[in-house]
């Protein structure tokens, strides 16, 4: 089954302990794409500038992404510029310029629309929201955010959660959104405002599940409904970037490739996201995602099982 995305596609400058990379193609779009497609047709709505040439087309074909859906503008792509040098969890933004994006009205192909997933990458939410209501058929739709929108665009997010089944978040923006002091916490606040799952990525820590209960009056207790996976304990991390992006195409993407969604492919599909956040950091940019094999992919969610089991 195909999975529509919308998002940035960037370039981005990074800084990080193990150094510093200038313009590489990035973006939450780019980096759920290339995960996503590891499982199932990926179909990307975003817009470029005219940096974006035949050599950063190559990495989307390469993969096999459909890019119908990105238009091409005169003018610059998205540009961010982070630093992890004073933590590897958590990127501090130096500058964001979004250039093209400014005036993105996304459109989606006619041959996008039989798309049963959806996944709403971090973006400006006025722009989620006309993406969620022109593909109303999705069956199941996830969505992420940051600091950056939960703090000046909080109505217009708002909405968007109202037609989110899932949405993913790190850890700090789960408190930010809902000014909860435990996650768990947290969670109950925002099944009260649609989404149905809430999957917190904690960075090194791993991710964690929350599934909301069946029972109205939520007499099943939320720790219940938990699940957690841990993130792969790497001697380096050369660049987080994108760990989140790459954590939902794996998690989406698995879902879309399975023919039921059943409480055991959510789990496994938590399992997936981490193995595909587990590479991407590995080296700069999407260098990994590109040239990664699903013989590697299924080696490490092997050793994500023993990392795991108990017995
Ligand atoms: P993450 O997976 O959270 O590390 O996402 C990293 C990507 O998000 C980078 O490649 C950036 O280009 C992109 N990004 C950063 N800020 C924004 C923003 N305000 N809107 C859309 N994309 C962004």
């Amino acid at each position: 089954m195909a999975i529509t995305v919308v998002g940035s596609v960037a370039f981005d400058t990074v800084e990080t302990p193990a150094g510093r990379r200038e313009r590489c193609l990035a973006g939450a779009a780019t980096y759920f794409s290339l995960s996503a497609s590891f499982f199932t047709d990926v179909r990307v709505i975003a817009v470029v500038g005219d940096d974006f040439g035949p050599e950063q087309q190559k990495v989307f074909d390469a993969r096999k992404v459909d890019t119908t859906g990105i238009q091409h503008r005169p003018g610059k792509s998205f540009f961010w510029q982070g630093s992890y040098m004073e933590n590897l969890n958590e990127a501090k933004t130096i500058n964001t310029e979004l250039n093209v994006f400014a005036g993105f009205e996304p459109s989606i192909p006619a041959s996008y629309s039989d798309s049963e997933y959806l996944f709403l990458a971090n973006i400006d939410p006025v722009l989620q929201r006309r993406v969620r209501e022109a593909m109303p058929t999705a069956k199941l739709v996830g969505g992420d955010t940051m600091n950056y929108w939960i703090k000046d665009h909080k109505p217009a997010l708002l909405e968007v959660l109202k037609g989110l089944d899932v949405l993913l978040i790190n850890d700090t923006e789960t408190r930010m959104l809902t000014g909860a002091r435990s996650i768990a916490l947290a969670a109950g606040k925002i099944f009260e405002l649609g989404p149905k799952i809430l999957v917190v990525k904690r960075g090194e820590y791993g991710a964690t599940a929350f599934f909301a209960p069946k029972r109205p009056d939520g007499a099943e207790r939320m720790a219940h409904r938990a699940f957690h996976v841990p993130a792969l304990p790497l001697e380096e991390v050369v660049d987080p970037t994108g760990a989140g992006d790459s954590f939902a195409g794996g998690f989406f993407g698995y879902l879309a490739s399975q023919k039921e969604l059943t409480p055991k492919s959510f789990r496994y599909a938590m399992f997936y996201g981490s193995v595909m956040g587990s590479f991407v950091v590995e080296r700069f940019g999407t260098d990994r995602l590109q040239e990664l094999t699903r013989e590697e992919i299924d080696h490490r969610f092997k050793l994500f099982r023993e990392l795991t089991h108990l017995d």
